[in-house]
């Protein structure tokens, strides 16, 4: 297969292709690290004015959607202890998170002193949707670029779960702990608008509300909360600060985190994310993190060759990709 002589992707990528070096169009888009210094300055700046704005208003300042991986981890330590923030992290369990991912949680929110709420739904509701995820294509392809159909299903479920406390809880920011690769520096902080939100609910609600019908909704939001306008500011602190993976490790581990064993290379918390990865590679014939990775090796936060071999070696775990198979029969 031919793979980019810059990042990492693939020729089965949807829309690349590549010059006589073997240079992908994706790196020619690129406009390089100084424009992206220039980019991040500014969305700090803006962040910091937006922390002055909010900051003790309501009984929280920030929502964590917090995953206990190890991206969520040292966002949450940057909130609370460099920004000084008052945070609630949210957890969703999907029935997959793994034991070591839900001690991180405990020992980390405990030893920073923040709150903590599991959402776990209705498992026999998941089940069915990750199923019907295993056998069809069930978002637009512009949203399994970026992550697999199952991996879709939960954002959808994390990314509304979140709102929905939000808007009732009334915190004005929502946190996530997106690597730089996996969100864009221009969304990393920005008010979120109805509008907008609305039509991105439809792409999830519509395809699952397709398979178990309208129990579905509960999860989303309904009609009168898209009249108000009082939506919080989406914000993806590490798209702008610097990301340096040794140092995140070393910071967490002193909050009491543990690498969880077992999982595949991207993932730190989910035992799904292994199963997911190796349907959508069938599917589609490109890794579900070969973008995110790329962008990684692209602005030179992880060298080409562990690139490589986080997309291209995935550990094969045959008694993993069983127990999820029974598990979700
Ligand atoms: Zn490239």
């Amino acid at each position: 297969m031919k793979i980019c002589t810059k990042c990492v992707l693939p020729e089965t990528f949807p829309g690349i292709n590549f010059d006589e070096q073997g240079v992908c169009n994706f790196c020619h888009e690129f406009k390089g690290n100084d424009k992206l210094e220039e980019e991040k300055k500014k969305c700090y700046q803006k962040f910091i004015k937006l922390i002055e704005e909010v900051q003790g208003k309501s009984d929280y300042d920030c929502l964590l959607a917090y995953s206990g991986g190890k991206d969520s981890t040292y966002t949450l330590y940057l909130l609370k202890e460099q920004f000084k923030l008052t945070v609630l992290t949210v957890t969703f369990d999907n029935g997959f998170v793994s034991e070591q991912a839900f001690k991180n949680i405990r020992s980390v929110t405990e030893n920073l002193g923040v709150d903590n709420i599991i959402f776990k739904a209705d498992f026999q509701l998941l089940k069915k949707i990750f199923l019907a995820a295993t056998k069809q294509s069930m978002f637009p392809m512009k949203a399994l670029e970026r992550a697999s159909s199952i991996c879709n299903c939960c954002i959808a479920f994390v990314k509304f779960t979140a709102l929905k406390f939000a808007i009732e809880k009334r915190i004005p920011i929502i946190a996530w702990g997106w690597s730089p690769g996996q969100a864009p520096i221009r969304s990393s902080i920005m008010k979120m608008s109805a509008n907008l939100f609305k039509s991105t609910q439809e792409m999830y609600r519509r395809p699952m509300f397709e398979i178990i019908g309208s129990k579905i909704n509960h999860y989303f939001l309904k009609e009168e909360l898209f009249r108000n306008d009082n939506f919080p500011w989406n914000v993806n602190i590490l798209a702008f600060l610097d990301y340096n993976e040794d140092k995140i490790i070393k910071t967490i581990k002193s909050l009491g985190w543990v690498n969880p064993t077992g999982l595949d290379t991207n993932s730190t918390n989910c035992l799904l994310n292994s199963f997911a990865n190796v349907i959508h590679m069938k599917r589609y014939n490109f890794h579900p993190y070969a973008f995110e990775i790329a962008v990684m090796v692209r602005t030179g936060l992880l060298d080409r060759q562990n690139g490589l071999r986080k997309i291209y070696q995935e550990e094969d775990n045959p008694n993993l990709l069983s127990m999820i198979e029974s598990k979700l029969k």
